[in-house]
């Protein structure tokens, strides 16, 4: 698309990525100006070490842990991958609906998956089954919020499970944080997985928190970063970048509640168009920015390119393996029938989202909803 197309179209794929935000570049660029290695003893590597650590609070408080307790990573997708391959625990189980980095992470280990319900909250009885039928110490990992729904789980009730079984919890809030008010302590999880990209910070960096008490061994070896957590010099650019993200989202995570109106006003007129449309995990609490919604006998795919003509950047299922067509294993894990499935389209509000985008959006949906009757009863 010409650039100046891209600057006119509408993005609502912020669960794919947001965009940076303003003072995060300007953050990020004054610190690429700086030289300094931070763990050199000079000025400039206790200047760079200066910087990171006030990122680490940054990232800490916006999940209420203590700075000591942040791991900094490559993404969430290492942070879930340093969790779920090195925090111990002889079983491993994890919820259908889980992100691919934390199933394919829990395979390797032979994880048993528990099940969703058609809310597309997770099944706490079969959670507590599985936990009943063995006694051998688990890591159970169960997100906070879900990338293609939205749907929030229930943690402080998975904690709790957990907590009776004596088995460790990991929640993956990579979606979660910055969106709504995440408090590790409240929710009672032990170890939590963020990523910078989605609160408008730069791509590339992550953080695990583990909490006092609760040790990972690393996964990259080599120098004595991140208290000998997790080898390699420090992003230094990238983690400031991630500290002003973490403050802002912060500061504005009420304003970002309001995104619940947009969510809302798109999903009420879809439905006035098309009352045959299904809107996944309506049922179950959600975050405020995302819609799941179906475009009954369009394929998903087909969507997201009429939209894209039409300038409105959306997602079907999972923007994270986007180019590979296949099912929603979330969709399926809530028994959503395939047809359905393959019909679901990601539209997710953030930061600079404005009541013009739901417009262009609602358009985008209702004339290709109408393209698609008058071709189907010509
Ligand atoms: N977990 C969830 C729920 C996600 O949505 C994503 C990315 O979409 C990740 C983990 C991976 O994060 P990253 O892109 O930083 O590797």
């Amino acid at each position: 698309m010409p650039a100046a197309a891209m600057r006119d179209a509408v993005y609502l794929d912020y669960n794919a990525t947001a965009p940076i935000r303003p003072e995060v570049i300007d953050a990020m660029s004054a610190a690429m100006r700086r030289v300094g290695n931070a763990s050199s003893v000079h000025a400039f590597g206790r200047q760079a070490r200066g910087a990171v650590e006030t990122a680490r609070g940054e990232v800490a408080a916006l999940v209420g842990a203590a700075p000591s307790r942040v791991i900094f990573t490559g993404s969430g997708t290492e942070a879930n991958n340093l969790a779920l391959r090195r925090a111990g625990g002889e079983r491993l189980l994890v919820s259908a609906g889980e992100h691919d980095s934390v199933l394919a992470a829990a395979a390797e280990s032979g994880a048993e998956r528990t099940a969703l319900l058609g809310d597309g909250r997770i099944d706490l009885d079969a959670l507590q089954s599985r936990l009943a039928a063995d006694p051998r110490p688990a890591l159970v990992s169960v997100m906070l919020a879900n990338n293609e729904t939205g749907v929030i789980q229930p943690l402080a009730e998975v904690a709790a499970l957990a907590r009776a079984h004596g088995a460790l919890l990991h929640c993956d809030a990579v979606q979660a944080a910055g969106k709504i008010p995440v408090d590790m302590a409240t929710l009672g999880v032990d170890l939590m997985s963020l990523s910078a990209h989605k609160i408008g910070g730069p791509q590339g960096v992550g953080a695990l928190i583990v909490r006092e008490g609760v040790e990972v061994t690393p996964l990259l070896r080599g120098g004595g970063q991140e208290r000998r957590r997790r080898a390699g010099t420090e992003n230094v650019a990238g983690l400031v970048g991630f500290g002003v993200a973490a403050r802002l989202a912060r500061e504005t995570l009420e304003g970002f509640a309001g995104l619940a109106l947009f969510r809302d006003l798109l999903e009420r007129e879809i439905l006035a168009l098309a009352p045959e449309a299904r809107v996944f995990g309506r049922e179950a609490s959600r975050l405020p920015n995302t819609l799941c919604v179906s475009m009954p006998g369009v394929r998903a795919e087909t969507q997201v390119m009429a939209f894209d003509l039409a300038g409105v950047a959306v997602s079907s299922g999972s923007a994270c393996s986007s180019g590979k067509v296949a099912p929603s294993h979330v969709l399926a894990a809530m028994g959503v029938d395939e047809a359905s499935a393959a019909s679901a389209l990601r539209i997710s509000f953030g930061w600079a989202s404005g009541p013009q985008d739901v417009e262009r959006c609602l358009a985008a949906w209702s004339d290709l909803h109408h393209r698609h009757n008058r071709r189907r009863t010509a």
